[in-house]
């Protein structure tokens, strides 16, 4: 399958070097993409800059109309799109078509909250004047998007930046571009009119250097590691470019022992293991409270022994491969070094070389300690470490000694405890007795060296707008 960038309403770049996708389960080509750089982004930006006034001046219910559209061919496309995402990053089908339907509310949200762009009137200090203040489309968008969720992390920043009145430049990541391209067929088959979304794939260094120089773009939106979005703070400090930046996480679950043991068991896992750990808000370390810590360990482990590993495509897989093989080995690393000093082996521990070069076996480790790497850095693969804490405030304390603040969990039946647990934990998202707390309505976003910005919910759409103060003399 060859697919090309859309640039302007055309396909284009088969002159271009192509970059292969692969199939983390088999290590077979699922694809190939053109490899571009500055020029084609440059051309991508022209497009969607030329494209911007005719599309901002649209009013949002013709913009809404275009994006019910979408929403209802993604959801028509639900399978197809799921089976693309499995083919080019490995998660378990069940957990793609979520995906598909998780995407398409993104769009469904933002194309009703668009005709909620409110604006304000002021009350006026003078008689003669009236103070308004207006809401106007940031500009030109270029969204990079990550490979863990291919086409979530893409419909959360179109579906705001489309309904808002802004043409958007998408850079996808290298490993998934297929499934991006797939949607941006869609929006073409919808009738998007030209320019309004771009696509170009690539270089990421050549395109996010021009995403970032380019006087053109007037916001940057970025998913990713939080290393690659520092670099992007400095590219863009020049243009002062605006930035939303959701970026990596460290979850903490803290589990107190008056907790619903099955709810935390089952919460953690769901927290854990889905998408193989690769989650920005997986849980990546687990506190649990004395009185509850031998038994959490041992219902846990009987659970998580259950989870099978295994290609994405056949049936009753939970947990698939990691993305690549440099995946893998950070997973390991990880573990060997908790291992070397004292963490215990509950379940797992190693890769499942059996089934292919990027699998490995989801994996318990108890009795750790912060020493230990995997208790500070992200792991993103099927592992959790649990540790034994005393007190809730040492759960919070342990929590909040990380540079991160994207999610927390918290497993407790008392409001008393939960409430004065959550108020101090330095932490965008907390799930509490809940291990799966997105939802588009909802806004999604970090603290500390998380990010800035928010997606979704009220909030998601705030940051593709200007707000622009107008004084009327009369
Ligand atoms: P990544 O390596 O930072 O890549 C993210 C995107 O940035 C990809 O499209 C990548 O392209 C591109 N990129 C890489 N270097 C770039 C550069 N110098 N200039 C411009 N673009 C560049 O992250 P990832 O490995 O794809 O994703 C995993 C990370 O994302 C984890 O840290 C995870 O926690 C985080 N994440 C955060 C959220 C959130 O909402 N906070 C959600 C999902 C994931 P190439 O792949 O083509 O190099």
């Amino acid at each position: 399958m060859k697919k090309l960038h859309f640039i302007n309403g055309k396909w284009t770049g088969n002159e271009l070097e192509t970059i292969e996708v692969m199939n983390p389960a088999t290590q077979e080509r699922v694809g190939e993409v053109p490899k571009g750089g500055t020029d084609e982004t440059r051309k991508a930006i022209d497009a969607a800059h030329d494209a911007f006034s005719e599309w901002s001046a649209k009013t949002v219910y013709e913009r809404a109309a275009l994006l019910d559209k979408l929403n209802d061919a993604i959801l028509a496309n639900q399978d197809e799109l799921a089976r693309l995402m499995t083919l080019e990053m490995g998660k378990p089908l069940a957990e793609a078509k979520g995906e598909a339907a998780y995407a398409a509310s993104f769009i469904d949200w933002f194309a009703a909250e668009g005709k909620r762009m409110y604006g304000q009137t002021i009350p006026t200090h003078a008689a003669n004047k009236r103070l308004q203040v207006w809401k106007q489309p940031v500009g030109v968008v270029a969204a990079i998007t990550p490979w863990n969720f291919p086409l979530a992390m893409l419909t959360r920043k179109m579906g705001p930046a489309l309904a808002a009145g802004c043409t958007v430049v998408i850079k996808p990541s290298r490993e998934t571009p297929l499934t991006a391209i797939r949607f941006v067929e869609l929006c073409e088959e919808v009738g998007f009119p030209a320019g309004v979304v771009n696509i170009v794939t690539g270089s990421s260094s050549q395109i996010g250097g021009e995403l970032m120089a380019n006087e053109k773009v007037r916001k940057v939106t970025f998913t990713g590691s939080t290393e690659v979005g520092k670099e992007l703070m400095r590219q863009g400090a020049d243009q002062v470019m605006r930035l939303s930046l959701e970026l990596g996480g460290h979850a903490p679950i803290i589990v107190l022992d008056d907790a619903d043991l099955e709810k935390a068991v089952n919460g953690a896992i769901a927290s854990k293991f889905r998408n193989s750990g690769q989650t920005c808000i997986c849980g990546n370390r687990i506190y649990v409270q004395e009185g509850i810590y031998d038994k959490f360990v041992d219902r846990f482990t009987e659970e998580v022994k259950k989870l099978r590993l295994g290609n994405g495509l056949e049936d009753n897989v939970d947990v698939g491969p990691l993305i690549n093989e440099a995946g893998v080995e950070k997973v390991e690393t990880h573990v060997k070094d908790a291992v070397a000093k004292g963490a215990e082996v509950t379940t797992g521990g190693a890769a499942a070389s059996d089934l292919g070069t990027c699998y490995y076996q989801p994996t318990v480790l108890k009795n750790v300690d912060h020493s230990m790497i995997v208790m500070s850095e992200e792991t993103f693969g099927p592992v959790a470490p649990i540790q034994k804490v005393t007190s809730d405030q040492e759960a919070v304390t342990l929590a909040n000694s990380s540079p991160f603040g994207l999610a927390a969990y918290v497993f407790t039946e008392s409001n008393s405890r939960g409430m004065q647990v959550i108020e101090k934990l330095h932490y965008g998202i907390v799930g509490w007795n809940d291990g799966a707390p997105s939802a588009a309505q909802a806004p999604f976003g970090g603290m500390k060296e998380s990010g800035m910005g928010r997606e979704g919910g009220q909030q998601g759409i705030e940051d593709f707008l200007e707000t622009q103060y107008v004084s009327i003399g009369l």
